[in-house]
């Protein structure tokens, strides 16, 4: 919220200075465009109003159809850092920001090295083995707990395991409640 007014700011003295230095070269590249798209009408009553104030017009409309443009897309893309204007493709905290490498707290304010970049692969790749291993730890211990607390026996059994599955932080106590209908 903080980096809005810079942003727009700058914009503006952006578009300014577009504007004006346009203005100043209209004449120039204004009749470049001309003689080379063929739309010369020398002769024309409308070719002094058209080759000049009024060929302006039509510049002010692009330049701010631009700016809005430019706007929308260095709001899309821009670092998440308040008054930041690198590009932010570095995602952080899982794609909540988009980050420049300044700004992104695994490059330390510096451009990711050969070095880093390995070393980050390294720790994804080890999280992701880890991340696996655990789930698959917690599936063995859904589908063994719930035989282990009911000693394998008795008729809420397999309605227990069945409930055991879904819900991994069940204990027994909550089990028996799902086994109550069950016997009435
Ligand atoms: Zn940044």
């Amino acid at each position: 919220m903080k980096g809005r007014p810079i942003i727009t700011t700058g914009l503006i003295c952006a578009a300014v200075v577009g504007v004006a230095l346009w203005v100043i070269h209209a004449r120039l590249v204004g009749h470049w465009v001309e003689v080379h798209t063929g739309t010369v009408n020398e002769p024309g009553p409308y070719y002094g109003f058209w080759s000049g104030f009024g060929s302006d017009l039509t510049e002010f409309a692009i330049i701010g159809t631009i700016a809005t443009g430019v706007y929308q897309l260095v709001k899309k893309y821009n670092c998440h850092y308040p008054g930041c204007w690198r590009v932010g493709n570095h995602p952080a905290a899982g794609g909540q920001f988009s980050l420049c490498y300044r700004h992104h707290p695994d490059y330390q304010g510096k451009k990711p090295t050969l070095d880093l970049i390995q070393r980050l692969h390294n720790e994804h790749l080890a999280r992701q083995a880890a991340m696996l291993g655990k789930l698959h730890e917690v599936h063995q211990h859904s589908t063994d707990r719930p035989a282990a607390a009911n000693g394998g026996s008795g008729p809420g059994a397999s309605a227990a395991q069945a409930a055991g599955s879904g819900n991994t932080q069940a204990d027994p106590g909550t089990l028996d409640v799902t086994a109550i209908p069950h016997d009435t």
